[in-house]
C-alpha cells in the first residue's frame, strides 16, 4: 500500500474512533480531503479508496481539478472573490466560506441566471482575527437573514478556522462557541441547520467531540504542502 493510502485510511480510522468516543454515529461526520497544492494524481488515488468529498482553497486550481473529476463532490473552503461567482456556480457541492455581501449578491444573481441552487455555509471569524475572513459572531443573524431571502441559496450551517494552535485543547473553546452560535441561529431563525464544519489535521478529533459534522483534513492525508 502507498504511503498516501496508509495516511488516508489512518485518518478514516481516527474519524471513526473519535465518533465512537463521542458516542456519535460514524456516518454523522463527513470527511473532506483538503487537496490544495496537491496534484490530481493524488486526488485520484484517494478517490479510488472511496473518498468522495474534496476541499480546495483557490478557485482557479479547483476548477482545473474539477474539470478532470466533475464526478467528485468539491467544497470551496477559501475566501472567494465575488467576481468568481459566475465561474463557480454549479461546480461545488458546498461553498463553505460565504461571508461577504458582495459574494452573496453575485451568487444570488448567478444561481438565478443558471437556474440552479447552491448549498452554502457561513464562515465565522471565530477568533476575531484581523487577517482572517469570516463574519463576526454578532454579524451572523442579519447576514443569515439576507441569505434566507435568496431562494436559490440553501443555508446549511457554519464553518470556522480558529486561531492556529498545535494544542487542540486550546482550540476546543472555539468549537464549543461555533456550535453555540449555530444553536442560537437556529432558534432565532426558526430552522435547523445540518452542518458544522470545523476541525483540521491538528484538531479534528476534538472538533468531532464538540459536534462537527464536516472535518477538513489536508496534511494528515496528503502530507505536507509544497510552498506555492
Ligand atoms: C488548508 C485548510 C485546511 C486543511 O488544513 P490541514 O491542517 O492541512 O489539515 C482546512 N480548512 C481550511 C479552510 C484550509 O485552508
Amino acid at each position: 500500500m502507498s504511503e498516501l493510502a496508509e495516511r488516508y485510511l489512518k485518518v478514516k480510522e481516527r474519524v471513526r474512533e473519535a465518533c465512537r468516543k463521542a458516542g456519535r454515529d460514524e456516518n454523522s461526520v463527513k470527511l473532506v480531503a483538503v487537496s490544495k497544492f496537491h496534484p490530481i494524481e493524488a486526488i485520484i488515488e484517494v478517490a479510488e479508496l472511496g473518498q468522495k468529498e474534496f476541499g480546495e482553497n483557490y478557485i482557479q486550481e479547483a476548477l482545473e481539478k474539477i474539470a478532470v473529476r466533475p464526478d467528485l463532490n468539491w467544497h470551496a473552503i477559501g475566501p472567494v472573490q465575488s467576481k468568481k461567482a459566475k465561474e463557480i456556480v454549479g461546480k461545488f457541492s458546498l461553498i463553505e466560506s460565504l461571508a461577504t455581501d458582495s459574494l452573496l449578491q453575485e451568487l444570488a444573481k448567478r444561481t438565478k441566471n443558471a437556474g440552479c441552487t447552491q448549498d452554502v455555509l457561513l464562515q465565522v471569524n471565530i477568533g476575531r482575527e484581523e487577517q482572517k475572513s469570516g463574519l463576526l459572531p454578532e454579524e451572523l443573524i442579519p447576514f443569515a437573514q439576507k441569505v434566507l431571502e435568496v431562494p436559490t441559496l440553501k443555508l446549511c450551517g457554519l464553518m470556522c478556522l480558529p486561531p492556529l494552535d498545535l494544542n487542540p485543547e486550546h482550540t476546543r473553546p472555539y468549537f464549543v462557541e461555533l456550535r453555540s452560535l449555530k444553536e442560537n441561529l437556529e432558534k432565532e431563525l426558526g430552522l435547523s441547520l445540518p452542518h458544522l464544519s470545523m476541525g483540521m489535521s491538528a484538531d479534528f478529533p476534538v472538533a468531532i467531540e464538540e459536534g462537527a459534522t464536516i472535518v477538513r483534513v489536508g496534511t494528515d492525508i496528503f502530507g505536507p504542502r509544497a510552498p506555492r
